[in-house]
């Protein structure tokens, strides 16, 4: 399901909200930052995230409440690039430095139904929620790497694949 193309959540309904309440405590019972539906078995448009879009004094995200959005959209990338560690809590213990756009303006859905926009997001949460709405492409951070770099994780990267198959 990782490498599906996610479908528009039509309506929401009371499995949506189940669906959302589940993304968001299955995120925070592994620490994650973010987490896809299609991460739980769901190939439908919705992630949750609890990153603020502020950074400490050592440049760490802070967290924020988590939140849920549905049918997400990336309106603008800017076009400064930076570099960023990502992991993903599908493919367990690996990190490796990313290169995305800085920048990004966002809509969605909150878990209401009511459009949500924010414009100018940077640092981690515009990370997270690149690499939120990767998933519901199929797409994962490790496909964004240099092909060098995915070659010296190639043998970690199948390791990973054997055991969740
Ligand atoms: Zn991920």
């Amino acid at each position: 399901m990782l490498r599906e193309k996610c479908k528009p959540v039509k309506e929401i309904t009371p499995e949506i909200r189940r669906i959302a309440e589940e993304l968001i405590q299955t995120m925070q019972a592994h620490n994650g930052l973010g987490l896809a539906a299609p991460q739980i078995g769901y190939a439908l448009r919705m992630f949750a995230i609890q990153i603020s879009d502020e950074i400490d004094e050592e440049n760490y995200p802070m967290d924020a409440p988590p939140q849920v959005f549905i049918n997400p959209i990336i309106t603008r990338f800017s076009k400064e690039k930076v570099v960023l560690s990502e992991g993903c809590l599908s493919i367990p213990g690996l990190h490796e430095d990313v290169i995305r756009p800085q920048c990004i303006d966002f809509e969605a859905l909150d878990i209401d139904g009511n459009p949500f926009i924010q414009k100018e997001l940077k640092y981690w949460r515009s990370r997270c929620i690149q690499h939120e709405c990767d998933h519901l492409d199929g797409v994962l951070f490790i496909d964004r790497l240099p092909s060098i770099l995915k070659k010296k994780h190639d043998a970690e990267l199948k390791i990973i694949e054997a055991k969740f198959k």
